[in-house]
């Protein structure tokens, strides 16, 4: 039998024998997990011996995160824009810096109203509906190729209620029928795989072997989702629409480049946090 305090001391030791960055917070955050209770209650019964089936459990899930699988796999959790999302191997865990793109696309919806999105490349879904839950008269379109993202942005879409504004279609790129029908959107939003091939082993353990490669593959220059959604995006953008990606921090000027060749005006770059170029939009 362990107490509380000694799974967790335990927990840590192992993580931080693994390289684990935040070993002390990930091994909080998976007892959390685990016994459902939070860290006030902790403080007050930390010397309490725990279940012993949490305590296995628990260890389990620290033997898994000392493998380096990313805590959100783990926990099925992952914040983004303050929405919770269901992750699992088959989607991009959602990243802080993407929010600097649904901020960036939620000025340029400012004072504009029943706008409609296309997010290519959805994912999780994350994008898409953040936008459309702080945009309530907006609806939209999440595109993926992989089946498997398509089933947990499903499973985001009715947890997150948006069920009747947001369409979700299975298709390479623009090639789905259902996009063929001469539709048009206001925003054309995306955050698609651009790590150049040769740069996904340098990755770390986490991004490289458990986000999906297909997620994370931009061929050989990363620049090809762009330049084939720059080209073939366009005819789906109103006039007066505006397309907007995430980029590579050393993609701003290739990426502002293929937008001004395909048409687009008032080409501009955005940073994030760390201040890396981190948008580019038109
Ligand atoms: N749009 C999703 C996200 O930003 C997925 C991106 C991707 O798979 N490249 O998290």
């Amino acid at each position: 039998m362990s107490s509380f305090e000694e799974l967790l001391k335990n927990g840590k030791k192992i993580l931080e024998g693994s390289g684990i960055t935040e070993a002390g917070l990930d091994a909080w955050l998976l007892l959390e997990y685990v016994t459902g209770k939070n860290r006030a209650w902790y403080f007050a019964h930390s010397d309490e011996m725990a279940d012993s089936k949490e305590a296995i459990r628990y260890q389990e899930l620290i033997r898994k995160r000392s493998s380096h699988i990313p805590l959100q796999h783990l926990t099925h959790q992952a914040f983004f824009m303050g929405y919770e999302f269901y992750v699992d191997q088959h989607v991009l865990v959602p990243r802080q810096d993407t929010e600097v793109l649904v901020e960036t696309a939620l000025e340029a919806m400012q004072g504009r109203k029943d706008l409609q999105i296309l997010d290519m490349c959805t994912g999780s879904g994350c994008i898409l509906f953040s936008l459309l839950l702080e945009k309530p008269d907006s609806t939209g379109t999440g595109v993926d190729l992989s089946l498997e993202a398509l089933e947990v942005a499903r499973r985001n879409r009715r947890q997150l209620e948006l069920d009747g504004r947001a369409e979700l279609l299975q298709s390479d790129l623009f090639s789905a029928k259902e996009l063929k029908d001469g539709r048009q959107y206001d925003i054309l939003i995306s955050n698609p795989p651009y790590i150049p091939t040769k740069e996904i082993d340098t990755l770390m353990e986490e991004v490289k072997s458990h986000d999906p490669r297909l997620a994370l593959d931009g061929h050989e220059d990363g620049l090809y989702f762009y330049r084939k959604i720059c080209t073939e995006g366009r005819i789906y953008l109103k006039k007066g629409g505006w397309l907007l990606f995430e980029i590579g921090c050393d993609q701003g000027k290739d990426v502002a480049e293929l937008m001004e060749a395909a048409g687009f005006s008032e080409v501009q770059r955005k940073k994030d946090l760390s201040g890396l170029d981190r948008v580019v939009f038109g």
